[in-house]
Order: C-alpha cells, then structure tokens, then sequence
C-alpha cells in the first residue's frame, strides 16, 4: 500500500523531470516565471539536440538558475542532495560567476548553473527577453554535458597511468560547446540568417586571426581561461565541423569513451592526428582561402 502511495506521489507530485527535462532549481521569489524561464529553454534545447543530432541525455542533470548569487551553491547543495550526489568540495563562487554579465553559467557533473541580472520587476517580457539570451548559452553548457555523457566521463576520468584527465583537449571541450551555442543561434534563433557559408567561416575566423594562442596552449585542462581563448578553440572545433559534419563533434566524446585515449579518437573521427591538426591550424587560422579549402576537405 505504502509503495503504491509513493508511486502515486512521484507520478503526479513531482515536476517532469528524468529523460525529457532538467531538474529545475530557482529562487522563491517569482517562482513560477523564473521556473517557466528555466524550463522553457530547457525544452528548447533538448529539442534542438534531439532534432538536429539525434543526441539525448537520459542521466539526470541539475539546472540551477537564480538571480542572486549568494544563494546559488544553496540550490546546488540541495539539488545534489536529492539527487543522493557527492557535494562539491568548494563551493562555486558565485560573484565571479555572475558579476557584470547579463547571463553567467557553467557546468561540472551533473549540473548546470545559470545566474541573470536581476530585473525591476519580474514579469513576461523578462521572461521572454532573458530567455532569448539564456537558451543559446544553455545549450553551450547541454553540450558538456553531452561529453560527460557520451564519453561515459561521469565522475571525471584520468587517462590510464597519467594524470591528464579523460576529457580534452580543453580547445576541443570548449570549441565544440562553442560551436553547437553559435549553431542554436543561426537555426533556432535566426542570427545572421543571411550570411552564406563563406561568410560565416570569416566571421567564425576572425577572432582566431588576432589571438596569439595555439591549440597546444589551449590543450592543458582550464587552459580556455585567456584572451581570445573561446573565439580561438571555437575556429578550431568549426573547422572540423565544416569539414566533417558537426556530428563528428559528437563522435569524437563517443569513442573517446571507447578507446579512452585522445589521439586514437582523433585521428578515428577526423583522420588526423592531433599534432597535425595543431600544425594545419597555425597555417589555416588567418588565411581564408587555406580555411576554407580545410573546411571543404581539400588539404591533407
Ligand atoms: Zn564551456
């Protein structure tokens, strides 16, 4: 009897989460839109995921949202909590993470965190206006989630006999997530709807044409820190989505997980080995034509 009564209180107590939706998590005040907010873009992106790359996540995954930033690891907590998941040893800090932008975000096993500004009043213009800005930055942080996810990196793996975790390059982490947010963009959002796709590769390159950095700078785990770091590692991940699909992006976390060793699922995926990447890049990266010869699979 009891069994059937928890069974009842879980089918129509609580919120659709599971294989279709995130676990929401928000802020007391103006609940029901800041949760509307959430869940909205959530949908959105799991359907642009579903749609465009036939990719669904059916583990859990935790997304937090708040406006105040002092109270985001309290949602966390209690999320990890109810999701019987280990706490995080430090807390996020949250100011950093939020201060001076419209939207801050960031995701780790099995969580997502978003913060926004806070707004005058909450009502259903902020609603939808925030929601145009958060979605295409959400599916940014869907994307890792989907490498923790095909590259069954959850909780984080080493590579066998180093230190240097599973998941990387952090050029190839960071430019992959980069890629598929500028792609919700385009095809869900309509941005730049006009540009054709030599357009798109130039305007896709032109922050890889100042930067300094090289992927190997970009490869250490964290290493996407610096200027020009994400518009530099997103050419990178471009390029190889031009040339082979940007399911290939998806691929190469696939058998990541399988063979558990970078260069393997590289040169698998791409036909490449990382090095030789890293060199094609510096020689492609602020030469358009070299760029797009890259991109329409010309150069060896
Ligand atoms: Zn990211």
């Amino acid at each position: 009897m009891l069994r059937w009564l928890v069974l009842a209180f879980w089918l129509t107590g609580t919120p659709s989460f599971g294989q279709n939706a995130s676990r929401i998590y928000t802020d007391l005040q103006a609940n029901a839109l800041k949760t509307a907010l959430l869940s909205e873009a959530d949908k959105k992106v799991r359907a642009f995921f579903a749609d465009q790359f036939d990719q669904r996540i059916t583990a859990p995954v935790i997304l937090v949202g708040t406006s105040d930033p002092n109270i985001l690891n309290e949602h966390l907590m209690k999320a990890l909590t109810d999701l019987a998941r280990r706490q995080r040893t430090s807390p996020i800090d949250g100011v950093k993470l939020c201060d001076n932008k419209k939207i801050g975000a960031a995701a780790n096993r099995p969580y997502i965190v978003m913060c926004w500004r806070k707004p005058k009043v909450y009502d259903d213009r902020w609603r939808v206006l925030t929601g145009q800005k958060l979605a295409p930055i959400l599916a940014h942080e869907f994307t890792h989630q989907l490498q923790y996810d095909l590259a069954g990196d959850d909780p984080a793996q080493r590579i066998a006999g180093t230190k240097k975790l599973l998941l990387g390059p952090s050029w190839m982490i960071e430019g992959s997530a980069e890629v598929f947010e500028q792609m919700y963009k385009v095809q869900v959002q309509g941005k730049d709807a006009d540009d054709d796709a030599a357009q798109s590769l130039f305007n896709m390159q032109s922050p890889a044409r100042r930067s300094r950095l090289t992927l190997s700078d970009l490869t250490p785990t964290g290493s996407t820190k610096g200027r020009g770091a994400y518009g530099t590692a997103r050419f990178a991940a471009y390029l190889l989505a031009r040339r082979n699909g940007p399911q290939a992006l998806f691929q190469y976390f696939e058998v990541l997980g399988q063979v558990k060793d970078r260069d393997t699922a590289f040169e698998q995926v791409f036909g490449l080995t990382f090095k030789a990447y890293e060199t094609i890049f510096e020689r492609v990266r602020r030469d358009f034509a070299a760029a797009t010869e890259f991109a329409a699979g010309e150069t060896q």
